[in-house]
């Protein structure tokens, strides 16, 4: 079933049928790339503070909108409303905060070879797309946003692969871009064929923001080149109740009865979904649909996204009016992306209140002080690592030995470590 604004967009748009708005290729086609056509296609003069400058953004951080996703927007409080700020670039940035940078994840350094992010031990990020069918005004690649807007030839793809297939250790390949979903199914096909191959290769990962934006996309053929290559997991990208409409939830239940699990990442957003009750909304939402909330992020310091962040406290305000209070389903981990690299970090509200040698003093959603009483005979095991000789039963073929590194390393029995210094303390600089 079509709205009357998405009718009256068909119309605008030389008349389009049924046909034309559900074939993702002409939604592509169709894509919003100004401000005249936003206004032309919604039946609104937007105010002049508003409109103004938009040419100066969009020449840094340009316009793309389906007219799917344009056609969420409500036009009775536009500038409230979350579609329309997702979408609709604002003066605001261009403002560039002294903290702001380019690439706040250096993942152009963490880069070994083009397209390959290896920022964890046992897997990699690998950008296959640069292009997207909706810029994202909060994207945290904005800089690239536009670029080129193409996929990487099958040359560049097979570095990244062969990087992928010359480094044992990674078990666990996250596609992302760009959209990958903005490929032929022929194309990704034989990309996740490529990866298959590799027998170190446990899991692929699929980021995409398809089902939100485009969710024409999930067609029959997709889904048939999906599940040749299980297992598959998807992560997908909602940040607002609003963008549940009946074709999203059509295409995540073709995705999860494709036997696909998904899982959402949500961007906290200032003036989007900055509530605990619309991240409540949102998340009971995914679960119904079947997708389990995995991250909550902070937003990232990148160029231009400054109007839409938000303190930490908001993000740990959100947590506490969630944990306990509804399905741990519902819960997703919120992380900040530490900026120079390195890595998520989850944030919790403090439960641990206070600590003796037997008994830790714990609190709960309720407010309610308790204690757990620890074991008074626990005898730790002297852990050498000779998994082999050990009383606890584990199959090596089914463990990697992995070396202990980070903080893992401080608590391993086996590890002479007392401490991490950092590499360039004075102090230690002067030792010899
Ligand atoms: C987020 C991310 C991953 C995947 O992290 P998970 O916590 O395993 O989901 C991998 N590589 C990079 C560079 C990332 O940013």
């Amino acid at each position: 079933m079509l709205s009357k604004q998405q009718k009256e967009i068909m119309k605008e748009l030389n008349g389009a049928d049924k046909n034309n708005w559900t074939d993702w290729k002409w939604q592509l086609r169709h894509c919003i790339k100004n401000v005249e056509q936003v206004e032309q296609l919604l039946g609104v003069t937007l105010p002049e503070k508003v409109r103004n400058k938009v040419p100066l953004i969009t020449e840094r951080f340009p316009m793309s909108i389906t007219p799917y996703y344009l056609s969420l927007i409500d036009c009775s409080d536009i500038e409230n409303d979350p579609i329309f700020k997702q979408s609709f670039p604002v003066v605001d940035e261009l403002e560039v905060m002294r903290t702001d940078m380019l690439d706040p994840l250096h993942e152009d350094i963490d880069s070994p070879v083009e397209g390959v992010v290896h920022r964890y031990p046992d897997r990699v990020l690998f950008l296959v797309s640069n292009m997207c069918a909706m810029y994202c005004r909060h994207c945290t690649r904005k800089r690239h946003v536009g670029d080129l807007d193409s996929i990487p030839n099958r040359t560049q793809i097979l570095k990244g692969i062969n990087y992928i297939k010359n480094t044992p250790e990674i078990r666990d390949v996250l596609l992302s871009g760009g959209d990958p979903l903005m490929m032929s199914d022929e194309y990704l096909d034989w990309i996740l064929t490529e990866l298959r191959a590799i027998d170190h290769i446990e899991i692929l990962r699929i980021g995409t923001r398809a089902p939100v934006v485009l969710p024409q996309r999930i067609t029959e053929g997709l889904l048939k080149v999906l599940k040749k290559h299980h297992p598959i997991w998807i992560n997908t990208h909602f940040n607002h109740p609003r963008e549940l409409t009946n074709s999203s939830k059509l295409a995540l239940r073709k995705l999860a009865d494709a036997g696909i699990p998904l899982g959402n990442q949500t961007v906290l957003l200032a003036g989007v979904n900055d509530c605990p009750r619309i991240m409540k909304a949102l998340f009971h939402k995914l679960v119904a649909n079947r997708v389990r909330p995995y991250y909550l992020y902070q937003c990232d310091l990148s160029e231009g996204l400054n109007h839409f962040r938000t303190p930490v406290g908001k993000g740990i305000e959100i947590l506490e009016s969630l944990i306990g209070h509804t399905s741990g389903l519902c819960v997703p981990t919120y992380v900040i992306d530490a900026p120079g690299g390195g890595g998520k970090i989850p944030i919790m509200p403090n439960y641990l209140i206070s600590w003796s040698t037997n008994k830790v003093v714990l609190r709960n959603y309720e407010g309610v002080i308790t204690t757990y009483k620890e074991p008074d005979s626990y005898e730790p095991n002297f852990c050498d690592r000779d998994c082999a000789n050990c009383d606890l039963q584990l199959s090596l073929d089914d463990a990697n030995e992995v070396k202990a590194t980070g903080i893992e390393k401080l608590l391993a029995d086996n590890d002479q470590a007392i401490s991490l210094v950092p590499a360039d303390n004075e102090r230690y600089g002067r030792r010899d």
